[in-house]
Order: C-alpha cells, then sequence, then structure tokens
C-alpha cells in the first residue's frame, strides 16, 4: 500500500509542507549569500533550521597580517553570529581547511551523520553543476551532500557504525540548490531582505565597506526578483526524490 502524503505543491513557500531543513555550506558565509532571505524566511514561518559548515574558510583573507588559525576563530565565531540573526536552531562545523575540502566517502559520512541526527525534510546546498567555473570547495561540497542525501543516508549499509550509535537512517525529500544558475523555484525574500543584509553584516572579516555590500545584495536580489513581480528574490534548483516518506508533521501551533 503507499501512504498518501502531501505534495509540496508550493516550492516557493516549502513551509507550507515542511518542517525541518538543513543548510550544508563549504565556508562560513556561503549561506547567507546564496540564500540567507530564504533562510530567515523558513525560520519566519515555523520550519527548524540546522546549519553544516565544512570548511572553517581559514584562507579568505587579504590581510597580510593574518593568520590561518586566527582566521579559523574568527570565521566560526562570524559564522554563529550569523546563524542567530537567521534564526537557525544549531550550527555544526566539520572543520575542513579552506580549499581543502574533497568530496569524498569521509566527507560523505559526517554529512550523512549530520542528515540522520537533524532528518530534515528538505536539504539546502550548493549547485555542484552550475554552468561555469564554480569555487572547488562548492563544487565538492554541493556533489557530497548530493550522496549524501542518496543513497547514504537512505541506506542502512552506509555508515552502520552511525546506527550501532543510535542514529536512524533518514530520506530527505527534497534538495534545494543555492548558487546555481537557471534557477526553478523563486523565492519572494522582500518580507527578509534585512535579515539576510543584517545577517551578512556579521562576516566582518569577509565583507569591506558594509554600506557597499547592503547595496550590492539589494541589486543583485531584486534583478531576479523584477521578472517574478517581487521587490526582492533568492532562486533555487529543486531536486526531488520519491522515497514515499510523509513529510515530517507539523506539531507546532
Ligand atoms: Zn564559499
Amino acid at each position: 500500500m503507499t501512504t498518501q502524503y502531501p505534495e509540496n505543491e508550493n516550492p516557493s513557500e516549502p513551509w507550507l509542507t515542511y518542517k525541518r531543513a538543513l543548510v550544508v555550506m563549504a565556508h562560513p558565509d556561503d549561506a547567507e549569500f546564496g540564500c540567507g532571505g530564504t533562510l530567515a524566511k523558513l525560520v519566519n514561518n515555523g520550519m527548524e533550521l540546522g546549519y553544516v559548515v565544512c570548511t572553517n574558510g581559514n584562507k579568505g583573507s587579504n590581510d597580510l597580517t593574518m593568520t590561518s588559525d586566527r582566521l579559523a576563530v574568527i570565521r566560526e565565531d562570524e559564522q554563529r553570529g550569523a546563524c542567530s540573526v537567521i534564526g537557525a536552531k544549531d550550527v555544526t562545523f566539520l572543520g575542513y581547511g579552506d580549499g581543502e575540502l574533497e568530496a569524498s566517502v569521509e566527507l560523505i559520512g559526517k554529512i550523512v551523520r549530520e542528515i540522520r541526527k537533524f532528518k530534515p525534510d528538505i536539504v539546502i546546498c550548493q549547485d555542484p553543476w552550475r554552468g561555469r567555473h564554480n569555487h572547488r570547495d562548492h563544487r565538492n561540497a554541493g556533489q557530497a551532500t548530493f550522496d549524501a542525501v542518496y543513497p547514504y543516508a537512505r541506506d542502512h549499509l552506509h555508515f552502520p557504525e552511525q546506527l550501532e550509535e543510535g542514529l536512524e537512517t533518514h530520506k530527505v525529500l527534497e534538495i534545494y540548490a543555492t548558487m546555481t544558475e537557471n534557477p526553478d523555484v523563486i523565492v519572494d525574500i522582500s518580507d527578509c531582505i534585512h535579515d539576510k543584509i543584517n545577517a551578512l553584516k556579521e562576516h566582518k572579516s569577509q565583507i569591506g565597506d558594509p554600506d557597499a555590500l547592503e547595496q550590492r545584495i539589494l541589486s543583485n536580489t531584486s534583478e531576479l526578483a523584477e521578472s517574478h513581480g517581487f521587490e526582492y528574490a533568492e532562486g533555487f534548483k529543486r531536486h526531488t526524490f520519491s522515497f514515499g516518506r510523509a513529510p515530517t508533521p507539523k506539531t507546532q501551533a
């Protein structure tokens, strides 16, 4: 017998169907640059949001007096500040060095562990197949996350030690890929644009002049929004998995 469950009929408003989202990104600040408005909107609409950040971003500086060790600490701190602006429930740092990410079985296993712990309905990650050159860490984080969702998190013979620790297999229903070209889901972030900008302003080591950043974000997000009748928007490429499980029931009033 097949289980009937509500389809995500409004992909631009996933909170109408889903309860939990996990965002998996290569570097501190990628989530906010790629989709910070959408993340704030998911939380505002009652979804639980978790973060996984694969690298510590310890090469992202043009300050010649900066060291990698010092930068890693600064960037973790900045990411926690941004998560708090967005309203994320928790953040896990996998601790890889900036520029050193491989789409390896080891990385896949670490992402699978977070998926099995957090049990998201949707996962948001970087599009590993965008049509022009993509930062190597973005490509590898995206690829490992797609692989983690299917088949690794789903199948019990992958990483059985995690099941022995008490975790269970988990079926993610959809991936929303950000930092993509030709997006097929457009989310209206007009009411969350300042959450995105304020979260980005937490990444002080990365953004330079905060006013210039604000203008850049307003301009970029309005360009995509224009043809869809919104003021500000973010786009995603949506991948669905027909695993036949019901979304996590909404328990909040
Ligand atoms: Zn990045």
